[in-house]
């Protein structure tokens, strides 16, 4: 509906989008200051994140404190490989990436979803092909309705104008709403919590199937959500199916849960 008014007020919407600057100044969503735009950082917001550099796991992406190769997977993915085949993410979930994630979630911020799109599209430049289907993790209708928008699709769209993949919206889609996994203590119960829980929609079967497919979410946590997405892919026959989010969990770190 905005977006259309501004279409149709054509180039006076330069004037309305400054009026509209001075009237309500831009802000970090990380601190709060006043930025020259929409959809920046200030220093202070840029200092307080921490992005997720090599070293780390092959296979779930989270950090090393020292160098061991590229291949080399950390204890728990030895101990429990995961269902999908590789993860990466952008940036480690703390303070700072928890206030960027609610401003996304649930603000108009969504100036912010180019941006942050560029930063997960190069944390996952080794995952992510022309070739490559990206496929946002579904909300539930009801969760949906209340949001106005989902926020894994507006990050799948965006990674997906950087890398020039192909995004498939409506690929996957919840059977039954699930409480949030953040109120979920154990990895158990959030197993159970998203167990079931998703579905390959019959129109895009033949989309899914042989393709590589990386599923794209805004954080992750203990990864059952993303493993339960990974497994009805894999029984569609996708070829492979990886992982790719703008914030991760790393267990000791700040912001850990
Ligand atoms: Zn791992």
């Amino acid at each position: 509906m905005r977006a259309q008014f501004f279409q149709n007020i054509g180039a006076a919407g330069n004037i309305g989008q400054a009026t509209l600057n001075l009237l309500m100044p831009p802000q970090c969503p990380v601190t709060g200051e006043a930025v020259a735009a929409p959809g920046k950082l200030g220093p202070a917001g840029w200092a307080a994140l921490h992005f997720i550099e090599k070293p780390f796991c092959g296979r779930c992406g989270v950090p090393f404190a020292a160098e061991y190769g590229d291949s080399v997977e950390c204890p728990s993915c030895i101990a429990e490989p995961p269902v999908f085949d590789r993860a990466r993410a952008a940036i480690s979930y703390n303070e700072a990436a928890r206030k960027v994630v609610s401003g996304l979630k649930f603000s108009d911020r969504m100036e912010y979803a180019g941006m942050l799109g560029g930063w997960m599209a190069r944390a996952g430049a080794g995952l992510v092909t022309r070739e490559t289907l990206l496929m946002p993790v579904p909300l539930h209708w009801r969760r949906l309705m209340a949001r106005r928008f989902n926020q894994s699709a507006l990050l799948a769209r965006s990674v997906g104008e950087v890398s020039g993949s192909k995004v498939l919206l409506r690929g996957l889609k919840r059977t039954r709403a699930t409480p949030p996994q953040k109120e979920i203590p154990s990895v158990d119960a959030r197993r159970r919590n998203v167990a079931g829980a998703f579905a390959v929609d019959e129109k895009y079967r033949a989309a899914i199937k042989g393709a590589h497919i990386v599923l794209v979410d805004d954080v992750l946590t203990s990864g059952a959500t993303a493993s339960a997405c990974a497994r009805v892919l894999k029984r569609a026959e996708a070829s492979q199916v990886d992982v790719l989010v703008l914030a991760r969990v790393v267990k000791g770190g700040a912001g850990a849960i």
